[in-house]
């Protein structure tokens, strides 16, 4: 009898081992980006009030565990290990819809969110007055930095030296913090980029001055991220969809090293981005990236590297290549996106 019970211990331990012993997912948190929350606004940057009340309600009622930004960053940076289905959710640009629209629906929920807010603008028409800005910290939100006049940080203006352009840049950044602090209260260094614009010149000051920096490409933030341009799902109009929402809501990340490419094109108007995987339970066979126009080429090494090309030379502008690869197990997605920006013929920018 009591070999029999040594025998049941041991294979009940054996099995649990093997169960402890499986090969770890590596989970991200999904950055949620909103800008308006009303019917009547550009419907590139909004969703109506029912659709933000459908995605809270969404993620309440499936179990998604909403952090604080600065929880979900703090465990990003520490390279802790993330529980599945951390979201954490936040606003760019402090319009007056949120606290109108959005801000009745989280206290409901007893959500936590995050408004990056361009100083200068904060009491215009349209936009969030600071008593409304600290009601909403005092419901629990935070309170973060998205420069002060909502510079475009990554153009240098023709009549300035590159010292002038980087002085200028960081003063949009440390006055914001400023005005912020003084306004609210001390509150992390947070930077959410304008139009979710950088480039190696900007990350290196954003790195100098100890902000975690956090762009518009879309993907789950995670250990594989680079703490200077942290991706976002932007949820604004075909982008906010149910379907599409939940796909990205359950995204991985995607097992790479982050490679800082300048995303500002130069010559080359047709990028080559290249991708080296680290070990992980997903299908490469299966890896599709999209760029402007559609599928991009795709080649991928035996040595598990992806190189995606787009077809055809980048148009004027802001464009991504988006790639996605199915996970072994599930219906879910390994996500990676990475930003370009080509300027006109001429070299000038682009008109926003
Ligand atoms: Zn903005």
């Amino acid at each position: 009898m009591v070999k029999i019970t040594w025998i049941l211990l041991f294979l009940l331990l054996g099995f649990s081992v093997k169960a402890i012993d499986k090969p770890q997912i590596v989970h991200g948190g999904v950055l949620m980006q909103y800008h308006h929350v009303h019917i009547s606004t550009p419907s590139s940057t909004s969703i109506s009030p029912d659709g933000f009340s459908l995605h809270m309600k969404t993620i309440v009622d499936e179990g998604y565990r909403i952090w604080p930004l600065t929880k979900l960053l703090d465990a990003i940076a520490t390279q802790a290990l993330l529980p599945d289905k951390v979201v954490s959710i936040t606003f760019d640009d402090a319009y007056v819809d949120i606290y109108d629209n959005a801000f009745p629906v989280l206290k409901q929920y007893n959500l936590p969110f995050t408004i990056f807010v361009a100083t200068q603008l904060v009491g215009r028409k349209g936009y969030l007055t600071w008593d409304q800005i600290r009601e909403m910290k005092r419901a629990g939100a935070s309170i973060a930095n998205h420069t002060h006049s909502h510079a475009h940080l990554v153009r240098m203006a023709q009549d300035e030296s590159k010292a002038e352009w980087i002085s200028r840049i960081r003063n949009e950044i440390v006055f914001a913090q400023e005005i912020i602090e003084r306004e609210i209260g001390p509150t992390p260094k947070q930077l959410a980029y304008p139009y979710g614009e950088y480039n190696p010149e900007v990350l290196a000051l954003v790195k100098e001055l100890g902000y975690i920096g956090i762009g518009q490409q879309s993907g789950p933030a995670s250990r594989y991220s680079s703490l200077l341009m942290l991706p976002r799902f932007p949820f604004s109009g075909p982008y906010s969809a149910m379907k599409s929402f939940r796909t990205k809501l359950n995204t991985l990340p995607f097992p790479v090293a982050e490679t800082a490419l300048n995303p500002i094109l130069k010559n080359d108007e047709t990028p080559t981005l290249s991708l080296e995987l680290l070990e992980g339970n997903y299908r490469v066979s299966e890896a599709t990236c999209y760029g402007p126009g559609g599928p991009t080429e795709l080649k991928i090494t035996d040595a598990k590297q992806l190189i995606a090309r787009n077809k055809t030379p980048l148009p004027v502008g802001r464009s991504r290549y988006n790639c996605t690869m199915p996970a072994t197990l599930g219906n879910r997605y390994h996500w990676y996106s990475q930003l370009w920006m080509r300027k006109n013929i001429n070299q000038s920018w682009y008109t926003e």
